[in-house]
C-alpha cells in the first residue's frame, strides 16, 4: 500500500508592503505550472482590491473567493476538496480562529495550505490566528518591508492617523513599513512628523 502524501502547512508572514501577498501569488502561480489544483480564499474585510482576486501592492493578481467565515469558507471547499490540492489564503489575520482547526483538517487530508497574513498589529500585537498558525506550520517565511522612515529592513506597521480601530482597511496614506528604531505605536499623524529619528 501506498502512503498518501503527507500535507503541508506554509505561512508567510510580515508588516503590510513585505511582499506576503506577492509571494503567495508567485507560489499558487508555480504550483498551477505544476499542474495542481488551486484554491484561492480571501476575507471580505479586504475590499481595497476585487472580490474575485487577491491583488499585491506592486500589482499582481490570482483569482481568489472572497469569504466573510471560516465556516463560508468550508461551504465553498469542502464540496470540491477532491478536486484540489493547494489551498491559499490571504489576510489569514483577519479570519476567526476556527482557522486553525480547519488548516490542520486540510493538512490531514494530505492538502498543501499557504497561509499569507500580518504576523502583529499597528499595536505590535499578535495578530489573530496567525500566532497558533505560525506554531503548527511546517514552514514560516518572515518578510520585512523597507523603513518608510530610515530604509533599514522593516518588521512593523505603522498607522498614520488616530484611529485606534483594530480594522481599518485601506492602504496608502493610512500604513507605512518601520523599523523598530522608527516605529511609534500609538503615535498619531502629526507626532509621526515631530519624530526626531536618529539620522535627521
Ligand atoms: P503585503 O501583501 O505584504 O502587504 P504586497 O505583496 O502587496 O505586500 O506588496 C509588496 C510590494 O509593495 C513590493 O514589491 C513593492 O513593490 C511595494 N512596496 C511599497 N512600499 C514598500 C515598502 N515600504 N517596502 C517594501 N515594498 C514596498
Ligand atoms: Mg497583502
Ligand atoms: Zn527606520
Amino acid at each position: 500500500m501506498t502512503k498518501p502524501t503527507p500535507g503541508r502547512i506554509e505561512v508567510i508572514s510580515g508588516p503590510m508592503f513585505s511582499g506576503k501577498s506577492e509571494e503567495l501569488i508567485r507560489r499558487l502561480k508555480r504550483a498551477r505550472i505544476a499542474r495542481q489544483r488551486v484554491a484561492c480564499y480571501k476575507p471580505d474585510i479586504d475590499l481595497r482590491y476585487h472580490r474575485t482576486s487577491i491583488a499585491s501592492h506592486s500589482a499582481q493578481t490570482h483569482e481568489a473567493i472572497t469569504v466573510a467565515t471560516t465556516e463560508e469558507l468550508k461551504a465553498d471547499l469542502f464540496p470540491r476538496l477532491h478536486d484540489i490540492e493547494v489551498i491559499g489564503i490571504d489576510e489569514a489575520q483577519f479570519f476567526d480562529p476556527a482557522l486553525v482547526p480547519l488548516t490542520v483538517e486540510l493538512v490531514h487530508l494530505g492538502k498543501r495550505i499557504i497561509l499569507a497574513g500580518l504576523d502583529t498589529t499597528f499595536a505590535a500585537e499578535p495578530f489573530g490566528p496567525i500566532p497558533a498558525l505560525l506554531a503548527i506550520s511546517d514552514e514560516v517565511t518572515k518578510l520585512s518591508a523597507v523603513c518608510m522612515v530610515c530604509g533599514a529592513p522593516a518588521i512593523h506597521t505603522q498607522r498614520l492617523g488616530q484611529s485606534q480601530e483594530l480594522v481599518v482597511v485601506g492602504a496608502a496614506g493610512l500604513y507605512e513599513a518601520r523599523c523598530r528604531a522608527c516605529f511609534r505605536p500609538y503615535a498619531d499623524e502629526n507626532q509621526a512628523e515631530q519624530l526626531e529619528l536618529p539620522h535627521s
